[in-house]
């Protein structure tokens, strides 16, 4: 498929062509171990310090030191979870917060006019995502008491909008999320430290997280960081406009009105439709959307982030995530509009779980 008509920039964004480029360049010259002290481990090493320092700009880190290179968002967030007892998270978070939370026995409460997810008594750490995966909403902290941590899970607004760590000790995100290769992701840690580490073993990440570092995947999140650092307002514009190109097409037809969140995400309900038809039907007619969280596409559970946020079932069962990013352009994302439209204008009346042959 060609990514004109790729929609689902939540779920993995596709390579920037831009990292594509470097990384065919370099692929096969940076081979070395970077834990090596010859030439090509040197020249490993260069690399993966030079993506660690854009990455560390990217996201407002005070020094490089301060970041560790995962195997994505859910190593991250399943390493800062781990380290701790007593955990308060959001009911809005992705599932591998959410799943550890609750394997440590967390149950919803209400606190202080604010919904969490608690394991009871006092809290050591809270984690609050920035912005949804599946609406787009931007969560802000609530008042946090003095001493306990603060961990952020920033994966969908890294390179997509400005972040800002005050007040936050550990903070979670992907590379795949703005434009590198999958698999490989990183952790922020207020002063490098606060957290025992994940593997050990060679020692490799300040003996954090042991393992030959994969080093393409750390240079290509670095590259897209970089890219990211000298365009992101730009980005942000045209991101707007497909986001209200969409929405000019579909907007007689929702059934709520939609988020004001990140303008990366736009999650439509629509009375009446399958969800899941929707997608099969613009998926025929080339679109690529999701019909939910594609992490959670497995799992036919009514989405638990959307029933938190006051979705009925039927509501959440008729909702759709479109959500844009580099290679989105108002064009397209006007057809898309009318394609949601056309599409929906025929699947009204049909028994759900039922598409049109
Ligand atoms: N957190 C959020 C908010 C996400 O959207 C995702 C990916 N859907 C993850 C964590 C997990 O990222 P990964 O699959 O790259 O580990």
């Amino acid at each position: 498929m060609a990514y004109e008509r790729y929609f689902d920039h939540a779920a993995t964004t596709p390579i920037l062509p831009e990292v594509a480029e470097r990384l065919s360049q370099t692929w096969k010259s940076l081979f070395g171990n970077a834990n090596s002290i010859h030439e090509p481990g040197r020249a490993a090493r260069e690399a993966v310090e030079w993506a660690r320092a854009r990455v560390a700009d990217l996201i407002g880190a005070e020094d490089p030191s301060e970041v560790v290179f995962t195997s994505g968002a859910t190593e991250a967030n399943n390493w800062v979870l781990a380290n701790f007892e007593m955990l308060a998270v959001s009911p809005f978070e992705h599932s591998s917060v959410c799943i550890p939370a609750l394997d440590r026995g967390a149950e919803l409460l209400r606190s202080r006019g604010w919904q969490v997810m608690s394991s009871g008594g006092d809290a050591e750490l809270i984690s609050v995502m920035s912005v949804n995966n599946e609406t787009g909403a931007i969560l802000e902290l609530p008042d946090i008491d003095e001493g306990v941590l603060v961990h952020r899970d920033i994966t969908q607004q890294v390179g997509k909008l400005p972040v800002d760590l005050a007040g936050v000790d550990f903070a979670s995100f992907s590379g795949h999320k703005f434009g590198g290769l999958k698999g490989v992701g990183g952790l922020y840690l207020r002063g490098g430290g606060g957290l025992d580490p994940l593997l050990s073993g060679g020692g490799q990440e300040h003996g954090l997280r042991s393992g030959t570092v994969n080093v393409p995947g750390v240079y290509s999140m670095g590259v897209a960081a970089d890219i990211a650092l000298q365009n992101i307002h730009g980005r942000f514009d045209i991101v707007r406009q497909c986001r209200e190109a969409v929405l000019d097409g579909v907007r007689p037809i929702l059934a709520r009105p939609v988020i004001e969140g990140s303008p990366y995400i736009l999650s439509l309900t629509l009375p009446g439709v399958e969800g899941e038809s929707m997608v099969i039907e613009l998926d025929r007619l080339g679109f690529a959307v999701s019909a939910g969280a594609a992490c959670s596409s497995e799992s036919t559970e009514p989405s638990q982030v959307l029933a938190s946020a006051g979705y009925s079932e039927s509501e959440i069962r008729s909702t759709i995530r479109v959500s844009f990013g580099w290679s989105s352009t108002p064009a397209d994302s006007s057809e898309l509009g009318l394609a949601i439209r056309e599409v929906a204008d025929r699947l009204v009346g049909l028994a759900p779980g039922q598409t049109r042959v």
